[in-house]
């Protein structure tokens, strides 16, 4: 069991697996402590290293942590409690300028990140995500509107992934060309959404556009993957908008960009 946590929080959280061996080791001899007092005991040890610790040694690694602003903001706690949003301050610039661009035409809105980076290692990857390995890449969230039109920070994915902007009638779709080619994991986040929520919100093609010229230009911004169907219904055109391909995922739940 130990080595199922291990790797489970491993995978999750990177530093977690580590630091549930060392609240494993310090309270080995006090045998009769309950499973629910170490338990307390690793949570409190980990909150302590995430919040205190690891962002000043991911600086030694060239990484930070993203910091939340009135125009940036993570989908949920999670993201930030998990350490998956640490970043190259290339990024991390790149992210506050985005976020300050928005602001200037949507002053309600706030650039809402998902899966970006763990604090330590190139090369380590962050599940389910194989590229984001180097600090240089992020998941931003698609900006939605309610049924009169208004856009808001609401989005319709409890997790942040698996909630499809599907291609419409006579719209390419890309994610059955890549099932049929065999590739079965195209769609696997639609495992991942833990449900759907705001049923009424679609997504706003002018708002996200938006932010996806923004992003775009960025000089930064090397690449940015978006799904066939969208980069044709939302007339964008653009060398650094290119296909992620059929081992990926799909790429019509959220936008991935990366910089240099
Ligand atoms: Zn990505």
């Amino acid at each position: 069991m130990h080595l199922v946590l291990f790797v489970f929080l491993t995978i999750l959280t990177q530093v977690g697996g580590i630091i549930y061996l060392i609240a494993l080791f310090a309270t080995l001899k006090a045998k009769k402590l309950r499973i629910f007092k170490r338990a307390v005991i690793f949570i409190l040890l980990y909150c302590i290293c995430c919040l205190f610790l690891i962002p000043r040694i991911a600086l030694y690694f060239g990484r930070e942590k993203i910091e939340t602003t009135d125009h940036l903001q993570a989908y949920s706690i999670f993201y930030i409690l998990a350490n998956r949003d640490y970043v190259k301050p290339e990024l991390k610039l790149a992210l506050q300028e985005i976020g300050l661009g928005l602001s200037k035409n949507y002053p309600d809105l706030t650039v809402v990140y998902l899966d970006a980076n763990f604090p330590f290692f190139d090369g380590f990857p962050l599940l389910p995500h194989l590229s984001h390995n180097d600090g240089k890449k992020i998941d931003l969230a698609f900006i939605y509107a309610d049924e009169n039109g208004k856009v808001s920070n609401e989005k319709p994915s409890r997790s942040g992934y698996g909630i499809y902007e599907t291609p419409a009638d006579g719209e390419r779709d890309q994610t059955k060309i890549c099932k049929e080619q065999g590739y079965w994991q195209y769609d696997f986040t639609k495992y991942v959404s833990f449900g759907k929520r705001n049923s009424q919100l679609t997504l706003s093609d002018e708002a996200t556009r938006k932010l996806i010229s923004l992003i775009l230009n960025q000089k930064q911004t090397s690449k940015l993957f978006l799904e066939p169907h969208l980069v044709d219904r939302m007339n964008l055109s653009h060398p650094k908008i290119r296909f992620h391909g059929c081992r990926a995922v799909r790429h019509d739940d959220h936008i991935h960009f990366q910089v240099r």
